[in-house]
């Protein structure tokens, strides 16, 4: 692997960090509805530019960035400050299933207006009995032939940004009930699953907001209650979703939900914080090692991620290795923030962003498939362990 970069791709950061730099909006706030509406504005005036979507092909809304580009950009835009993207699940998630699953008429109708930050998307995959266990899911779609479509039903739950969304991308039974127990009869609970793209404003959806532990007001439940979609709402094959869901997963545990740029910015966001204190305290050394650690951590996921980097861009899938990524960067997250309050002390509570962060990072071992769960792909896939 040869770590330096290109002249092309040296003028292309010096691109992206200039406008970056005349135009990331200081700070924002994040989660109330006002909050929403400035971040919907800074993601037009990204769009706008060309920087919302840099990888993806010109007609969409990109640059035909390489994903070398795509890395650089991401390392810039935290470097800069930019702010969490309120686009996320539907350029992150979202969009790589379209490019693979989609047809040309889903691509051409869903992928620009995702770009533009029109449509807001937001993943409904989990319900009250399906979580880790995502093959139970219970919703379902059932054939209404007369009008050439499926009616939904049922609820879905842990909606990040439900309340704020336009649409939803999400699984619904459209085979036989989950019938085995969870473990066994794996490949037969996977089936009969079939993945619907939803406007949220279809008759017979109610998106019911409620209140998240860091004061975030964006979470919702959704129910369904035979709400008509066209046939044309389903990505890739009736009864395939599973397939098409998890190539999701890879796209959200793996590099593109969570790129290095966000935590070797946040780790240097720590050594400052650390350099600011005016006394160091007796317990200053075992402090220090934590910030070190924490910039360690953040670099090792940076070559971690140069290194899977370099086999996509070679033709290789991210497969079950994305486990590893989320393990490593909701971890090492985690670690940074309480450093972080360490370092602050009493007066962490008054302090903001770090605070508000440490509250976020606490979910990351939960969302995006738990850190348990994502052992288990670690021990069976990767390691080749057996299940008992
Ligand atoms: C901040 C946040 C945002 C989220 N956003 C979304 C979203 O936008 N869309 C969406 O669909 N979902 C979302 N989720 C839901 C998330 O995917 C689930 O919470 C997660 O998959 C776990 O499911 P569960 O909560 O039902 O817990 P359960 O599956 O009931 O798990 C409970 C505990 O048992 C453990 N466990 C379960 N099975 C195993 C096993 N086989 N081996 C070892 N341990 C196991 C788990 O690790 C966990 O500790 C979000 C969650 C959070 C916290």
């Amino acid at each position: 692997m040869d770590l330096r970069w290109t002249a092309g791709q040296a003028a292309f950061r010096a691109q992206a960090r200039a406008w970056l730099e005349a135009n990331v909006p200081r700070e924002l706030p994040s989660g109330t509805r006002e909050a929403h509406q400035a971040l919907l504005r800074w993601e037009r005036l990204m769009h706008e530019a060309r920087w919302g979507v840099v990888a993806w092909p010109r007609r969409y809304g990109g640059r035909d960035a390489t994903i070398w580009e795509w890395l650089i950009f991401e390392e810039e835009y935290y470097r800069a400050g930019g702010p969490h993207r309120v686009t996320q699940n539907g350029i992150f998630l979202l969009a790589p299933a379209l490019f693979e699953f989609g047809t040309r008429q889903q691509q051409d109708r869903y992928l620009p207006a995702i770009a533009a930050a029109r449509d807001l998307w937001c993943q409904g995959w989990s319900e009250p009995g399906a979580g880790s266990d995502l093959a139970a899911v219970r919703a379902t779609a059932t054939r209404d032939e007369a009008r050439g479509g499926w009616l939904l039903s049922g609820q879905k739950t842990w909606t990040t940004r439900g309340s704020f969304c336009t649409h939803l991308f999400g699984l619904f039974r459209t085979g036989s009930a989950p019938g085995a127990a969870p473990g066994q009869g794996q490949g037969r609970r996977h089936q009969g699953l079939t993945y619907f793209l939803v406007a949220l404003d279809t008759p017979g959806i109610t998106v019911r907001g409620f209140a998240r532990l860091d004061g975030d007001e964006e979470f919702a439940d959704v129910f369904f209650d035979r709400a008509f979609v066209p046939d044309d709402a389903v990505l890739g094959q009736v009864g395939q979703g599973w397939s098409v869901a998890m190539a999701t997963t890879g796209s959200e545990r793996g590099l593109t939900l969570r790129s290095p740029g966000r935590f070797l910015a946040s780790a240097g966001r720590l050594i400052e914080l650390y350099r600011q204190r005016p006394d160091p305290a007796p317990d200053d050394l075992a402090l220090r090692d934590r910030v070190v650690q924490a910039w360690i951590d953040a670099q090792a996921y940076n070559y971690f991620t140069l290194q899977q980097v370099t086999a996509i861009s070679e033709g290789a899938r991210p497969g079950p290795e994305s486990s590893l990524n989320k393990l490593f960067w909701s971890e090492a997250d985690l670690r940074l923030h309480e450093t972080a309050l360490a370092l602050l002390g009493p007066e962490a509570e008054l302090d903001g962003p770090w605070a508000r962060g440490f509250l976020f990072a606490l979910a990351g071992p939960i969302y995006a498939g738990t850190n348990e769960v994502q052992r288990n792909v670690v021990a069976e896939r990767l390691l080749g362990l057996p299940r008992r």
